[in-house]
């Protein structure tokens, strides 16, 4: 810190007083700015018509990042698999609100998603959210909404649980269920089960699939 910076004269003293923040000096300071834009004003709009939809049934989660819902599991191809997400989020993530686990995904699709490299990117997404048997909902972004109309939506498609496709057995250890490679035996440290084995998951924390044994 320079003198220029603790002594900021009576103009600087006379704007802290003002409610004008004193930045010290740009060559001091990290690059990075708050964004203006967190929502567009379509996605304004219709987060508030989301609210109105939802009450406190859900929980809002704004832009999230794919790799924050979706893991990839150990194996051949992690990496590029999750490199292919890790730059993509869906506008907005209802959530439980007593465990905030994601029930539903929800996209607006302003114009620019009839573009042909948005239609690309679109459908791969759509696939993703169908291989996690999460459900997404695409609303085309409008001028008005219809609260009645979203919260029907909404709930037609909360009601869907899809099912995760079953995963043909290739050893003998147990195979998770949900990620399909051959879960590691592990020992309960803790709760009813204290000391005996179980069949966990290698993706833990990501994934929480058990089994006894
Ligand atoms: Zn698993």
């Amino acid at each position: 810190m320079g003198g220029a910076q603790t002594n900021l004269g009576c103009l600087g003293q006379l704007l802290g007083l003002l409610g004008f923040r004193i930045h010290p000096a740009a060559t001091e300071q990290l690059p990075y700015r708050l964004r203006d834009d967190f929502l567009s004003p379509a996605e304004l709009s219709f987060f508030r018509v989301l609210q109105l939809a939802i009450g406190d049934r859900w929980v809002i989660s704004c832009k999230v990042n794919l790799t924050d819902l979706f893991f990839v599991p150990r194996g051949e191809g992690q990496l590029s698999w999750r490199n292919r997400i890790d730059r993509k989020h869906v506008d907005f993530v209802l959530c439980d609100p007593a465990t905030m686990h994601p029930r539903l995904g929800i996209e607006l699709d302003d114009s620019s998603h009839q573009r042909e490299d948005r239609q690309d990117r679109d459908l791969f997404v759509n696939e993703v959210f169908d291989a996690a048997a999460l459900r997404l909902l695409r609303i085309p972004a409008a001028r008005t909404y219809s609260v009645s109309d979203i919260a029907a939506a909404i709930e037609g498609e909360v009601g869907q649980s899809a099912a995760i496709p079953p995963v043909p057995p290739s050893s003998k250890d147990p195979i998770c269920p949900k990620c399909g490679i051959p879960m590691v035996q592990r020992k309960a440290t803790r709760g009813a089960n204290r000391g005996g084995s179980f069949w966990g998951c290698s993706n833990f924390p990501q994934c929480r699939e058990v089994i006894r044994g």
